[in-house]
């Protein structure tokens, strides 16, 4: 949006912050206010190095979940650490839940920043955003991790493949699953629609959280399968 449209947008319908409701400045470009972004720090190292969950000090580089069951693809990253309710929830977390839950697309525009000056892959990467089953879409409308996807690859000149991936069964909603029982949840639930996309690529798959990693395991098994030479996935949160 033009400096000047932004200007009378705010003097017309006064923005506020979509965490902590503070006021924000007129022209103010993001959906947050720099405190709340502020909070919004990379996970603490020691990381495992294939899904990025923090790990205690004394743990080896991959975390037990990746040596019992190592996934498809290569690394995980995430813009920032990822706190539902009721450990405290994070202003990430708060901020996910608006965009996702209250439709306020707006915020996918602020998070894209932070993936984009945080992003770590390199410039011949391929974005595949983790699709909504269409059921899902048709609800909400949109599908978060594509406007993700799409603000990260805006900021960084990175080509978007929004439908390379489809789902094509809905599954049962993740949370409180134990990570055996979503890995059995999500066999089969997704394919690739244009193999030809993403053969001998390098996929970095978008999504909004990476909880267990079991959807973007299951994703990238798919594209392993249909060719792609490395996945890599990138999320604004990790759970912890
Ligand atoms: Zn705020
Ligand atoms: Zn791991």
């Amino acid at each position: 949006m033009p400096y000047w449209l932004r200007i009378l947008r705010d003097c017309v319908f006064p923005a506020s912050c979509e965490v902590c409701d503070a006021p924000l400045g007129v022209g103010h470009p993001a959906s947050l206010c720099a405190q709340c972004l502020k909070t919004m720090r990379p996970p603490c190292p020691p990381l495992c190095g294939v899904c990025g969950v923090p790990l205690p000090r004394a743990a080896g580089i991959r975390c037990a979940g990746c040596t019992l069951h190592p996934p498809a693809f290569t690394t995980a990253h995430a813009a920032a650490l990822y706190l539902p309710a009721p450990a405290g929830a994070s202003a990430l977390a708060v901020a996910v839940q608006a965009l996702k839950y209250r439709r306020r697309r707006i915020v996918a525009q602020t998070l894209g920043a932070l993936l984009a000056e945080r992003y770590p892959y390199g410039r011949d990467a391929l974005l595949v955003p983790v699709p909504l089953h269409p059921h899902r879409l048709r609800e909400r409308g949109f599908n978060q991790a594509l406007l993700l996807a799409r603000a990260l690859g805006r900021r960084r000149g990175l080509p978007v493949a929004s439908r390379a991936l489809v789902r094509r069964r809905a599954t049962r909603a993740q949370p409180g699953l134990a990570a055996p029982e979503r890995r059995r949840n999500l066999r089969d639930a997704f394919a690739v629609a244009s193999p030809a996309t993403v053969q001998s690529r390098h996929i970095v798959l978008v999504d909004d959280v990476l909880t267990t990693g079991a959807t973007a395991d299951a994703c990238a098994r798919v594209l392993v399968a249909a060719g792609a030479k490395r996945i890599d996935v990138y999320t604004v949160g990790r759970a912890p």
